[in-house]
């Protein structure tokens, strides 16, 4: 695009950005279960105004902005106060879960270079639900991410498994409370034993759970510990910008002491020009997401989310309960939160998905992996309370017609023709053809995705990566 000229209006400004929203998802309406963590319009605008109050001040600098100083720090007081660690628990506000992960990966490395030289290819032990994250961190930060299957039937991470990995090169041991994709606790007390036995780092990635479970905790719900009350636990991430609906770039890092915080600092002072000294990733960054979440967390206070937490569950056990009387449907597990996995045996999820997405649902396609099944995943948020029958009857009625629908025939093809191709090498170019063949035109999606979610399940997970990232090459261009 090129500037207006002459500015444009204020008016035809907002007229323009709500013509880009059309298309967008209508997450307002409470039908999506994925991506926005909705609290209500009161919270929201209270969360906005606090936002807005604080975006010119910049937290690259907290001896000039004090302010933000003063937030972090109460911030970081309260996560480890709800983790439940003692005084000598520090921390810092990040950008989101994926920002806390590097700097707990980053941590971990720079702590044992420091602690055992003589390991020059760092590894880190991720059980196969460990989010993401941690393998953009591995790939970021040369630490290598060593992948065990978790339990085929419980989903959680196997402690027998992750022990045999061991080897002399490892720093690091993940857990996830809970994981994203079947929401279940991992057995955080046992890794963090076998941790301490083997003098490793355990990181106990609570993106998902450290600020909701306790509360489910409180509602009477069998949590298993994660938090600072395990022996061995060394770090714990906790997003502010998923469960406790602060506006997203809120989440912290927290450690158990400041020994182990020490090496996630990077100060700077070999250029010219101002001395760098950050704790997180970013530099130049907006204080609008610290001041909003510190104002989500006070208006909606202890009592507001025990409230919320009481809502959510009573709409997990619904919707569970539901799920698994229906005919073609089946949970992959009772989940420990309020994120549910379930998949079918005799019917294509990919054409379930499509199906209610139709009808103006939002729910997330999640593909085969090791010993997980191609799957449909919720997550389900304050503003999905209420929409429980609906859901389950529009999700029984989609399973009916997905039985009715062409099923496997373009993955046959391309699957035929892929045969005796040494996917390995396989080139962008071809990638490319197997996608267009299957639905993308032009950087495009079409509005039904089961070919495509078809096509990229049927790959194996390095391919997937490469067809991923031609079709992202592509739609990032200019329009
Ligand atoms: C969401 C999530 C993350 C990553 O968080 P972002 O805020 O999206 O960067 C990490 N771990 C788990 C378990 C998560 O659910």
């Amino acid at each position: 695009m090129e500037i207006a000229r002459n500015g444009m209006t204020r008016e035809a400004i907002f007229e323009k950005l709500a013509e880009f929203r059309r298309n967008d998802i209508k997450w307002q309406e409470g039908r999506t279960y994925g991506y926005v963590f909705d609290p209500g319009k009161a919270v929201v605008e209270v969360g906005k105004a606090a936002y807005n109050a604080f975006l010119s001040e910049n937290g690259l600098d907290f001896t000039v902005f004090q302010s933000l100083l003063r937030l972090e720090r109460e911030l970081a007081a309260f996560g480890a106060r709800h983790l439940r660690g003692d005084k000598q628990v520090v921390g810092n506000f990040t950008s989101g879960g994926t920002e806390s992960i590097i700097l707990a990966v980053k941590a971990a490395r720079d702590c044992y270079r420091e602690k055992r030289p003589e390991i020059t290819t760092p590894e880190m032990i991720l059980p196969a639900t460990a989010h993401a994250a941690f393998h953009k961190a591995a790939h970021y930060l040369g630490v290598k991410a060593v992948t065990v299957s978790v339990d085929p039937e419980t989903f959680r991470a196997d402690v027998e498994k992750v022990r045999s990995a061991i080897t002399d090169n490892t720093i690091l041991i993940v857990g996830s409370a809970p994981s994203y994709a079947h929401g279940v606790v991992d057995p955080i007390a046992d890794l963090a034993a076998l941790a301490q036995e083997n003098d490793l780092w355990m990181h106990s990635d609570a993106c998902m759970g450290g600020f909701l479970l306790p509360y489910f905790s409180r509602l009477g719900e069998p949590v298993p510990d994660f938090d600072f009350t395990v022996p061995g636990v060394t770090s714990i991430s906790v997003d502010l910008h998923k469960y406790a609906y602060t506006p997203k770039g809120a989440s912290l890092i927290l450690y158990r002491n400041k020994v182990y915080r020490k090496y996630q600092i990077f100060a700077c002072s070999r250029w010219i020009g101002y001395t760098i000294i950050n704790n997180a990733v970013q530099s130049s960054k907006s204080g609008g997401p610290m001041a909003a979440a510190w104002a989500v967390l006070n208006y909606v206070g202890d009592d507001g989310y025990l409230e919320i937490a009481r809502k959510k569950l009573a709409a997990v056990k619904k919707i569970t309960d539901g799920i698994s009387r229906i005919d073609g449907l089946r949970l992959l597990t009772r989940p420990d939160m309020c994120l549910v996995s379930f998949t079918s045996n005799d019917v294509n999820v990919f054409h379930i998905i499509d199906e209610m997405n139709r009808r103006g649902w939002y729910i997330q396609p999640s593909l085969s992996f090791d010993n997980s099944p191609a799957h449909i995943h919720l997550s389900i948020n304050a503003s999905n309370v209420g929409w429980e029958d609906e859901l389950l009857k529009n999700l029984a009625e989609c399973v009916e017609i997905a039985r009715t629908l062409p099923d496997g025939e373009l993955i046959g093809l391309i699957k035929g023709s892929l045969e005796g191709v040494d996917l390995s090498a396989i080139s962008d170019k071809d990638i490319m053809g197997m996608m267009s063949a299957a639905g993308v035109t032009d950087g495009a999606l079409p509005s039904r995705m089961a070919d495509i979610n078809g096509l990229l399940d049927a790959l194996p997970a390095h391919v997937r990566e490469k067809a991923l990232t031609a079709f992202v090459n592509d739609i990032f261009s200019q329009p």
